[in-house]
């Protein structure tokens, strides 16, 4: 056996005894949700002053004593953002492959019980979906479906050689799979995986997550432990805001982001911040954030890691996009479909999984980016990074 075989070995076995979900049972809910409110004006000028931040200085910028703090965290975060990432913003795309799903979500229109036609696409319907979009110049792809066994990895299988020739960066959002699920998508070209907790408080988990197998909160949580052992070059985290908390569900999606940078230290990092949006049979947020305590979020995430890769999705109006472009992202969907067959084939809206906001088009998010002063770029990682406008 080789030395990397060995070592990988070791490290597999390391990580698989300290999953997180051992770890969040350790944890008290209300003491993360009184480590926030209990944060003090000392305690935002501490975290403000420091280099490297730990969970409860991350913890005193999200929290209401760092409100007033609020131009000086975005100033910082944009300087971090310019001197880590340059001046660039990747766009992707989202290829919806299916809206078949076997679960009940409360906040989803794609949920068993929806009275939505079902699609899922065929190879040529597959086809015409990537020319569509690789028309429209993008070079990433995330490809998300509903979760369903009736589309899993034999499916995968059959599409991702056909994808990922056409593009140099691929993604995935979709069920939770098997380690050697990931290890397998990995040799067909997959890149990186997002796996979004939705709410990490346990309770509020099940409230939401009325049938299915995404009901099972410790085998979704245990996800990105699985997608770190198949050394996946890039692993996505996200909550829904809106279904809990916010600031406590971001501490302890910092928590979840530390356990798992000290394991995987040879993956990328990406968070994403999707607040529920409209869509078929949906609900209202419990927990509201407004724009000014997103734009507090995003500048603390940034603070409190300068490498982390920060997501915007077209969830977001495109006025806040617009302003929120220079904060600390490094990515952007735009033009997005969120119904199978969306790029191809005319807007069929009851397909959808919600309304998006932004709904402009790609040259026209480009514009706005480069008018915010940025340039864009196609893929985020091949050295020979290019920008098109
Ligand atoms: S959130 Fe995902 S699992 Fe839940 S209903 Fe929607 S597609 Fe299905």
């Amino acid at each position: 056996m080789s030395k990397v075989s060995v070592v990988r070995i070791v490290e597999q076995s390391q990580a698989i005894t300290g999953q997180f979900s051992q770890v969040l049972d350790d944890m008290d809910w209300q003491a993360m949700s009184r480590s926030h409110q209990m944060k003090t004006e000392q305690d935002v000028i501490r975290a403000l002053a420091k280099d490297k931040l730990g969970v409860e200085d991350f913890a005193a910028l999200i929290s209401s004593a760092a409100e007033p703090y609020l131009l000086e965290m975005v100033a910082k975060s944009e300087g971090i953002t310019q001197q880590r990432f340059g001046n660039t913003i990747s766009l992707f795309a989202p290829l919806y492959l299916s809206n078949a799903c076997a679960n009940e979500c409360t906040y989803c229109g794609f949920s068993m019980s929806n009275a939505i036609r079902r699609l899922t696409l065929n190879e040529q319907q597959v086809d015409a979906e990537v020319a569509a979009i690789k028309a429209k110049g993008f070079d990433h792809i995330l490809l998300v479906t509903g979760e369903t066994n009736k589309v899993a990895m034999p499916y995968f299988e059959r599409m991702l050689p056909r994808i990922k020739p056409h593009f140099s960066q691929l993604s995935m959002e979709v069920q939770p799979l098997e380690m050697a699920d990931y290890e397998r998508l990995q040799q067909l070209g997959l890149d990186a995986v997002l796996v979004y907790q939705e709410t990490y408080r346990r309770k509020t988990y099940l409230e939401h997550h009325l049938r299915g197998n995404k009901g099972n909160f410790n085998y979704r949580l245990d996800a990105l432990d699985r997608i770190g052992q198949a050394q996946i070059h890039k692993i996505g985290l996200g909550v829904l805001l809106g279904l809990e908390d916010w600031r406590t569900d971001s501490i302890a999606m910092a928590h979840h982001l530390r356990h798992l940078q000290k394991r995987y230290w040879r993956s990328r990092f990406s968070v994403a911040f999707p607040r529920i949006r409209p869509c078929e049979g949906g609900i209202e947020p419990k927990s509201v954030i407004s724009d000014r305590q997103l734009v507090q979020l995003i500048a603390a995430w940034r603070l409190f890691d300068a490498d982390l890769e920060m997501s915007l999705s077209t969830r977001e109006s495109p006025t806040f996009r617009q302003h929120a472009v220079k904060m600390g992202f490094t990515t952007m969907s735009a033009e997005s479909k969120t119904q199978p067959g969306g790029y191809a084939e005319e807007a069929q809206p009851a397909l959808e999984q919600f309304q998006i906001s932004d709904e402009r088009s790609v040259s026209d998010i480009a514009a706005m980016i480069h008018a915010q002063g940025k340039e864009v770029v196609w893929k985020d990682w091949d050295p020979a990074l290019t920008s098109r406008f």
